[in-house]
This record gives C-alpha cells, sequence and structure tokens, in this order.
C-alpha cells in the first residue's frame, strides 16, 4: 500500500479504542494501519491480553499501543478473560460489559496527560461513555461499530418505524423500511437482533450503546461505497452523521505474515495451511467457518459435518470456541476425520482465514455472516453460502443473496437463543445435512446461475482491491477523515488562542 503525503505541517493524533471481541478488535488494528499511511499518529489503547494476541503484528505496525489492565477478577471473570470470545457463558456478558466500564477512570488519565494530546477517538461499540471524555477534551469521537451500512440503516429505520412491530406472528414477514431504490427487502422478527427483544435483560445495555451511537459526531464502516450503492449515504441522511467507508480493511496490508497472523495466533502453520491447498485444484475447496464467537450445539456440528462430507467436496473446517466440546471432538477424531482425510483440513483453533480466502483453490465460503467475514469473502471474490446465527447477520444475509447475489441461503430462520440451539436457526430443528448440500451444490455447480454468482463474486473481488489503492473510494474517504480531523484540530486551537472570530 502507499504512503501517503499529506500537505498539513500539522500532524493529527488518531486515538483508537477498540471494542474487545475479535469481529472489532481485528478490523480496527487494521484501520489503525491505513490511518499510519496517511502520515498521521496513531495510538490503540486495549489491555495486555489483547496485545498479546498480535505481539508479532505489533512489532511491524507504525502505530503506538497503550494497554491498561482489564479488571477481569473485580468483575467476576476468570482471569485472563480480556475478550468476549473468553467469557465462557453469556450469562457473564455483563460482568464483561460492567469490567469495560471500569476502564474509564484510567483511560480518561491517560489521555488528559498523553503527548500530544488528543486529535480525535474512533471508538469501539462497547464504550458509549467515550462521549463525555471526548466532549471535555474538545476532541471528535467518532464510533465502529462493526456492521456495514446496510445493517446500520436497517437498524436505524427500524427503530425509528418499528415496523416489525405491526406483524401478529414469528412466521409473518415485513418490508424493511426506508431502504433506498427499489428494494424490498422482507424479513421476519426472529431474525432481528436481539435488541429489538423489548424482554431481552440486556434492554439497559442496548439503551447505553444507542445513546453511545447517537451521540457519537461520525460513523467509520468497514464497508466500500461499490459494495453498498445508495446505503452509506441514506445512513449518512437518516442519522444526521458523516459517514466514512474505508475498507475492505482486511486488505490493509498485503504482507505474507500480516495476513497469516491476523487477529491471532493460527492453530495451523502457514507452510502446512498452504501447501494442503496448493494440492487442490482452482475453485475447488469449501471453507466453513462461524466466525470467532460460533457457539453451534454438538448436535448441529456434527450434522453440519455430515452435510460437508456428503457433498464430495473438498473443505476446510474451523471447529472452534464454543464448537469445541468433548462430545464434538470425540465425534471428529473417531471416524469421521479418518473418512475424511485428503479431503478435509481440520482447523480446531484459530485459522488464518484471509490467507485461506484468498488462495486460489477456495471456491466457497460457508459463513455465519459476521460483517468482517462477509466483506472477507467478497474481497476474496469467493461467493457465500450464508448461515446466520443472530445479531446483524440475518441483515448481512439479505445484502449478500437479495441485494448483492453473491450467496445462497443455507434456510436459517432464527437467531439463535443465547448461542443454544434451543429456538435454533431453523426455526426449533437444526439446520439439516441436506440443506448443506443443496446450498453448497447451488453455489459450486456448474450451471449457469453458480456461474453468474461466481463472475458477480469475482467482479466485486476486483472492486473491494480498487476501492483501497490510491484515488479508490475508500482511499479518498480516508484522507477526507483526516481531513476532518485536521480541521477541528484548527479550529480548536485558534479557539483555544482566542483567534476565533465571534459570529
Ligand atoms: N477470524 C479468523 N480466524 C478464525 C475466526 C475468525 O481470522 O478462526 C477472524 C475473521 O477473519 C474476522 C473476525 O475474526 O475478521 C470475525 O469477525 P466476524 O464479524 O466475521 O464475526 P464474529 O466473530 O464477530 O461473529
Amino acid at each position: 500500500m502507499e504512503p501517503i503525503l499529506s500537505d498539513h505541517h500539522h500532524q493529527p493524533h488518531f486515538i483508537l479504542i477498540p471494542w474487545m471481541a475479535q469481529g472489532h478488535f481485528i478490523p480496527m488494528i487494521d484501520i489503525a494501519r491505513l490511518l499510519s499511511l496517511h502520515h498521521v499518529m496513531v495510538t490503540v489503547i486495549t489491555t495486555p491480553g489483547n496485545t498479546d494476541r498480535i505481539s508479532a503484528t505489533i512489532s511491524r505496525l507504525p502505530v503506538r499501543f497503550t494497554t491498561l489492565s482489564f479488571p477481569s477478577a473485580a468483575a467476576g471473570l476468570p482471569d485472563g478473560c480480556e475478550n468476549l470470545d473468553s467469557v465462557p457463558s453469556r450469562d457473564l456478558a455483563r460482568n464483561f460489559y460492567n469490567a469495560a466500564k471500569l476502564l474509564r477512570h484510567p483511560l480518561e488519565h491517560h489521555l488528559r496527560t498523553t503527548s500530544p494530546p488528543p486529535s480525535c477517538i474512533i471508538g469501539g461499540v462497547g464504550f458509549p461513555w467515550l462521549h463525555s471524555i471526548a466532549k471535555e477534551l474538545d476532541v471528535p469521537r467518532l464510533v465502529f461499530q462493526g456492521f456495514s451500512c446496510f445493517s446500520l440503516l436497517c437498524n436505524h429505520n427500524l427503530n425509528s418505524y418499528k415496523t416489525h412491530e405491526t406483524v401478529s406472528s414469528p412466521s409473518e414477514t415485513f418490508v424493511l423500511p426506508g431502504l433506498p431504490g427499489d428494494h424490498c427487502i422482507q424479513m421476519t422478527k426472529p431474525q432481528l437482533p436481539r435488541f429489538f427483544d423489548k424482554s431481552s435483560k440486556f434492554q439497559d445495555i442496548y439503551r447505553e450503546l444507542q445513546d453511545g451511537e447517537n451521540s457519537a459526531d461520525g460513523i467509520v464502516v468497514n464497508s466500500f461505497e461499490e459494495l453498498e450503492p445508495g446505503y452509506a449515504e441514506s445512513l449518512a441522511m437518516a442519522t444526521c452523521k458523516k459517514v466514512w467507508t474505508v475498507g475492505p480493511v482486511s486488505l490493509s496490508s498485503e504482507e505474507k505474515l500480516d495476513v497469516a497472523e491476523r487477529g491471532n495466533k493460527a492453530y495451523v502453520s502457514e507452510e502446512d495451511c498452504v501447501q494442503w491447498l496448493d494440492s487442490k485444484p482452482t475453485a475447488s475447496v469449501i471453507y466453513v467457518s462461524f466466525g470467532s464467537m460460533g457457539r453451534l450445539a454438538a448436535e448441529q456440528v456434527v450434522e453440519l459435518g455430515l452435510g460437508l462430507e456428503a457433498t464430495k467436496r473438498d473443505f476446510v473446517w474451523v471447529v472452534r470456541g464454543g464448537e469445541k466440546s468433548a462430545e464434538v471432538e470425540e465425534w471428529l477424531a473417531g471416524e469421521f476425520e479418518e473418512r475424511n482425510e485428503g479431503r478435509c483440513l481440520l482447523i480446531r483453533g484459530w485459522a488464518p482465514q484471509v490467507m485461506i480466502l484468498g488462495h486460489r483453490a477456495v471456491g466457497g465460503f460457508v459463513t455465519h455472516c459476521g460483517w468482517n467475514s462477509t466483506l472477507e469473502g467478497v474481497a476474496a471474490g469467493v461467493p457465500l453460502v450464508t448461515w446466520p446465527l443472530g445479531a446483524d447477520q440475518f441483515f448481512n444475509e439479505k445484502l449478500v443473496v437479495d441485494v448483492l447475489g453473491v450467496g445462497v441461503s443455507v434456510g436459517a430462520k432464527a437467531s439463535m437463543e443465547g448461542g443454544e440451539m434451543k429456538g435454533s436457526t431453523n426455526g426449533g430443528e437444526i439446520v439439516r445435512r441436506e440443506m448443506v448440500v443443496e446450498a453448497v451444490e447451488r453455489l459450486m455447480g456448474v450451471g449457469e446461475e453458480g456461474r453468474r454468482r461466481r463472475e458477480r463474486a469475482m467482479e466485486f473481488g476486483e472492486k473491494a482491491r480498487r476501492a483501497l489503492k490510491k484515488g479508490g473510494s475508500s482511499h479518498l474517504n480516508l484522507v477526507l477523515l483526516v481531513d476532518f480531523v485536521l480541521d477541528h484540530d484548527v479550529k480548536r486551537n485558534k479557539k483555544m488562542h482566542g483567534c476565533m472570530k465571534k459570529d
């Protein structure tokens, strides 16, 4: 990536405070890298457990890292639990959120005393209280929620129009309100993120997060204009905020090591993984992953495995986190692994996802539709089998399948209940192996429909790469973002020196 020579003499200081969940932390590290190419000073503030995961990457980044110790024990969390992916149960999610609140005072102290003083704070979604600190320091506070413009707009519009409250049964569909163009996209209530569920015990937290979003001075989005035409503009108009799409940030580095070590230490060595993929024909392999938080029930993991096996195709399958139970391990290590030897590369831990998706052998991605994974698939020009589990993921499925035409839905019907298969993604039942086979066949098959989908995916991959290059839309948006912050710095400095003319 080419560095950008700024005309400005003043170097603004960006402070990035990523929310401690992989789907937020990883893209914000990429954003730090992208900003550093614009000759601004960048400091990332996080906790030691999170910097440990990416220590090798940090040594190559021209970015300052400041760590504040995370009060896990004080908040009733296990020692060393500093990232949402290591919270043992959903019941402890509130403890994690409260622990993050305890960072406020050390953070405030740091921001008041750091040199040079901050010019802008880009805060992760879980820090709504950053608002008052930024106000006191008189710096813009931008928010990074980790969602697409499409999801952010859907959330905003549903909050305003409450269309979902007009339906009387879980199976009744409603049209997503206020979308630009002639997009008529239908959803059901059980597919909506949990914060639309008024009976959720996390409603108080959702309200705080919403307030944090409403009070932000702008929104930074990991996306690119060509992927979501009209949605970034509509979001800016609906929220009356500036929106900068600066992605896909997974393309922020072409360095092999940055790609292979992105986000965590991988379970497989780069050499073994590449060697396995090198041995496969082009676009023949399916990559299967449910992100950093996936918690499919054991029964569902087994059914998915049997479905993948029945496709008779080669696949890379990531089984990690909550899915890696003793029951699942026993089943995998039993006949499954033996039966699929040579055909299946099992990754029982962190996968070098962007590296795998970028390999020529990968021809399809079975994804839970976390926004990062979705965008990483698109950026690699790979079509997707969509299997949303909850949060913003059903919105992402709609974008991928109905708007962009680069995905096939597996047929999941509802958000999972707290990660359990109770109230599962298939309306109370598991997603059966036949559904997996059918979706994969539609995606990878030789027919006209599959060919056109693959072509579209390749075109978006090409557009994604162009967006980040000099003169591309995301590159330009980063320049505008830096200018916005510089402008604010200049005004503040004038104000401080009493040079501001009265209106
Ligand atoms: N990821 C990875 N290896 C894994 C699991 C996840 O590199 O084994 C990365 C993935 O590339 C993405 C992030 O972790 O950047 C997950 O974010 P996403 O929004 O897709 O899903 P979430 O984990 O937040 O549900």
